[in-house]
């Protein structure tokens, strides 16, 4: 039986069936992006299909910008179950999609697609996924939390800030280098501060600030929950996110990279006294999240956490 290629591209599309020939299973479930290589999914998908028993094969493929509507028409006539959206297509699927779930059409990105007969559906299961690892790091749901979110701006913070708005968190601040971003960000998310039980009105509980130590430090005395959306700390020459000394023991810090595994900001946490989670744990629950969404049933969430750390020889 033949090896599934490390990364398949719209010329094997044109003729998937030839492309896939000899495979245990149909390759039906794929990442797209440009890079792909670097995808881990592959590696937390496939077990997840052997574990639920499914007959489908989960594979990269790579598409250039250009190359995008053809490549997702040939996925539908190919018979596709789904796919999963990386950079840089979040924005050219959400345009292309029939129809998308709320979330996705909030955060104007969509990173996973059902194939449905002739229909495309998006979803985004980045938000929902930081959602469920929240819970899971720290027992905690969103709507309890006072939130900071840092890199707002970015696609990662933006999905995040959708999901905490979404979900009626008890304060959001936003967080970002270029702060236009994040001013803007809160305009578009006011009105789902507003809300007539509350006694404290939308420009209390939704706040948009410059990353600048003065204001961090105004405001992280107000935060249960910081989130570190930005790329910054993927280097080990990264400069610090938050200043050490503003971090506090009752903060909860989640930093949405996972590798490497131990960030600065997390070794700062730490120090400080405050619990610190990395972002395997929303990287794990946007797949679980996906698998839910093409298949209507249960992902074997274990088997996926396992695939997913032995890629990343955690
Ligand atoms: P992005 O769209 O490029 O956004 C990057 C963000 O980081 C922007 O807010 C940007 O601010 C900020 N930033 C970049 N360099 C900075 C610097 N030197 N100082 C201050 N801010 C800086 O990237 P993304 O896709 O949102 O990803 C952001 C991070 O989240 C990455 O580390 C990525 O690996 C991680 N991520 C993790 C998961 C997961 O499942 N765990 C999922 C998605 C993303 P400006 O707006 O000012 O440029």
């Amino acid at each position: 039986m033949a090896e599934a290629k490390d990364v398949y591209t719209i010329s094997d599309l044109q003729d998937w069936a030839a492309a896939t020939k000899g495979l245990d299973h149909p390759a039906v479930l794929a990442v797209i992006g440009d890079p792909v290589e670097h995808s881990r999914s592959p590696q937390m998908h496939n077990p997840a299909l052997r574990a639920a028993g499914i007959d489908a094969e989960y594979v990269r493929l790579h598409l250039a910008p250009d190359e995008l509507a053809e490549g997702l028409s040939l996925m539908k006539s190919s018979g596709f179950t789904g796919t999963n959206v990386t950079i840089p297509h979040k924005g050219g699927v959400y345009d292309t999609v029939d129809s998308m779930t709320e979330v996705a059409r909030r955060i104007g990105a969509v990173n996973t697609v059902a194939f449905d007969g002739d229909e495309m559906l998006g979803h985004n299961t980045d938000a929902p996924g930081l959602k469920r690892a929240i819970r899971e790091e720290f027992s905690i749901d969103l709507s309890d939390l006072r939130i900071m979110i840092l890199g707002a701006g970015g696609g990662a913070g933006r999905a995040a800030a959708v999901q905490c708005a979404m979900d009626h968190c008890d304060r959001l601040v936003l967080v970002n280098r270029t702060v236009e971003k994040a001013e803007a960000l809160k305009e578009e998310l006011r009105e789902l501060f507003i809300d007539p039980d509350r006694l404290e009105g939308p420009s209390n509980r939704l706040v948009s600030i410059p990353r600048e130590e003065k204001y961090l430090e105004r405001e992280l005395g107000q935060v249960d929950l910081i989130i570190n959306a930005t790329s910054v700390g993927m280097k080990r020459t990264d400069p610090e996110v938050v200043p050490q000394r503003l971090i506090e023991p009752h903060h909860l810090v989640y930093d949405m990279i996972y590798a490497p595994p131990r960030t600065r900001l997390i070794n700062d946490a730490e120090a400080a006294g405050a619990k610190a989670a990395n972002g395997l744990s929303m990287l794990l629950w946007q797949g679980v999240l996906a698998f839910e969404f093409w298949f209507n049933r249960e992902a074997p969430v274990e088997a996926m956490r396992a695939g997913l750390k032995e890629s990343l020889g955690q």
